[in-house]
């Protein structure tokens, strides 16, 4: 295998890729400097947080908006992610128990607009971010795997979405790519893929078109709690009548979402170009494909010919920050890549041409939630559990009736007045989430070599679902 240099100083490839074109690589914006006054400031240059800012000026052109981004927009898991742009199709079967059927169906219709919205919107705006609807694959690589669907299919039908999914046989699975691993799969065709750095970097061009402020190497660093809001930064202060929080992993050092929110970590490679072995699978659709693992496999080809490869369900020691080990890691390149090469053989001797990682931040419940902090101006947005792409779309929307006080249908989704699940306390919380994360990747392993985990593996593995979460062996699988 061969390895890239220099290491890639903490950007993703998409990033590296998107900001060498002139029509990405716009003047960065200037930290803040001195202390301003707003109707809404956003913390957190994401899609979250852009996406909100964006249905903000798309409702009231006159509203004066103020992005505070501690790196560039995108910087984060925004811009470094698998590019997979699906709703919430492929958990409908935690859905129901969760939410209940009827609010199930409507969180299920709200996110399912959102992969084409979209591509819409990119095309209306001149953003070539790859987006390409190849649906999304849920392949089961290992005999454990088969028919886990069946859970996913019986939900579908009692909500009545089941032109949503298709299982596929072996052969029918091998006409769209080709793995010795690959069994049977579960097919989402609504599912697209995007270039996730492109859809950043386009939404930031677009955002200072409409006149939204956006200030970079802005970290917040302080929050009151008051009327108006005032966030201190380095460089002066905002004060604004309402706030939206969209700080993703980074929100865990809040006590407010403390005991609802947690991090993981998720790790990717990328191969050189490599067209004719593209060709050879016949990966030719633009599919996502993602396998039926707990310690989730994500894969996606590029226009260009290269695999982008993700291991999902990291333990949390890898989290909270982008520090050192989610920038190129040669031990964490080597594990991804061995996994490549054990899915698709005949790349062997394909090299990595980058690596990189970032935190996930997971909801007990496996869905974003959404809400207001007292006294009522402070709005959030969190929780994705590394299904963020399209949902933070949606996401935008709820926050922007959130930061209006719309009293609309947005507003009386499940995912804004279900309480969040919370996590054990600790000194519980963590040495229970290290165990049972490495339960599960031992369940995962064991099953990807064709054998059963060993009872006490399975029981440890199991626990966060006997306990209600939505995490671990079960329907739902995450990045
Ligand atoms: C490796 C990886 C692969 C993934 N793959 C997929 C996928 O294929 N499909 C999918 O749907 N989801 C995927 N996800 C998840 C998806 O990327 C996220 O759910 C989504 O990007 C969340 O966007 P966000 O705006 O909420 O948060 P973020 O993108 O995390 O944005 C938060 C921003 O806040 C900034 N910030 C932090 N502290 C401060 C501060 N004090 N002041 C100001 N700004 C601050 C950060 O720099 C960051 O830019 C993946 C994530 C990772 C890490």
């Amino acid at each position: 295998m061969t390895f890239p240099t220099p290491p890639d100083l903490g950007r993703s490839w998409w990033l590296r890729e998107c900001l060498a074109l002139p029509e990405f690589r716009d003047p960065p914006a200037a930290p803040l400097a001195g202390d301003t006054a707003t109707d809404v400031v956003i913390l957190g240059g994401g899609y979250t947080g852009m996406w909100t800012a964006w249905f903000l000026k798309e409702r009231d052109p006159g509203i004066d908006v103020v992005l505070l981004e501690a790196d560039i927009c995108g910087g984060g898991p925004s811009g470094r992610n698998g590019g997979f742009c699906d709703g919430w199709y492929g958990h409908v079967a935690d859905l129901i128990p969760t939410y209940g059927a009827a609010a199930a169906k409507e969180l299920l219709d709200a996110a399912g607009s959102s992969p084409d919205e979209i591509g819409a919107w990119c095309d209306e705006h001149g953003v070539d971010a790859w987006w390409r609807k190849g649906g999304d694959l849920a392949v089961a690589s290992a005999p454990a795997h088969e028919g886990k669907w069946v859970g996913t299919i019986e939900a579908a039908r009692r909500l009545g979405v089941e032109d949503h999914y298709r299982v596929l046989g072996p052969a029918q699975v091998a006409e769209r790519v080709r793995s010795p691993m690959f069994g049977s799969a579960l097919f989402l065709p609504d599912a697209a893929t995007v270039h996730p750095a492109r859809l950043a970097r386009g939404l930031r061009r677009v955002l200072v078109e409409r006149g939204v402020r956006i200030f970079e190497h802005t970290p917040a660093s302080r929050l009151g709690f008051q009327r108006p809001v005032v966030v201190e930064t380095p460089g002066g202060t905002v004060r604004a009548e309402e706030a939206v929080v969209g700080l993703g992993a980074w929100a865990t050092s809040w006590n407010a979402f403390k005991p609802i929110l947690t991090v993981r970590g998720s790790y990717m490679v990328v191969t050189g170009p490599a067209p004719e072995k593209i060709e050879e699978i016949g990966w030719t659709g633009g599919e996502a494909v993602r396998d039926l693992r707990s310690s989730i496999h994500y894969l996606r080809t590029t226009p260009d010919g290269r695999i982008a490869f993700g291991l999902g369900g990291l333990q949390p020691d890898l989290a909270r920050k982008i520090d050192p080990r989610y920038a190129y890691d040669e031990r964490m390149v080597r594990r991804v890549a061995a996994d490549l090469y054990r899915m698709f053989p005949t790349f062997e001797g394909v090299p990595m041409e980058a690596g990189w990682g970032g935190p996930i931040n997971v909801s007990g419940f496996t869905m974003p939630f959404f809400g207001s902090l007292p006294p009522g101006n402070v709005h959030y947005g969190l929780g994705y559990t590394g299904n963020g792409v399209a949902p933070s779309h949606l996401g935008g929307k709820i926050l922007a009736s959130l930061a209006t006080r719309a009293d609309d249908g947005l507003t009386r989704l499940g995912v804004v007045t279900r309480e969040p699940k919370r996590f054990p306390p600790e000194p519980i919380r963590s040495p229970g989430m290290l165990i049972a994360n490495d339960a599960i990747r031992r369940k995962d392993d064991r099953e990807a070599d064709g054998r059963e985990a060993d009872p006490v593996t399975a029981f440890v593995a199991g626990l966060p679902r006997a306990m209600g979460f939505n995490l671990g062996p079960g329907p739902r699988k995450t990045r």
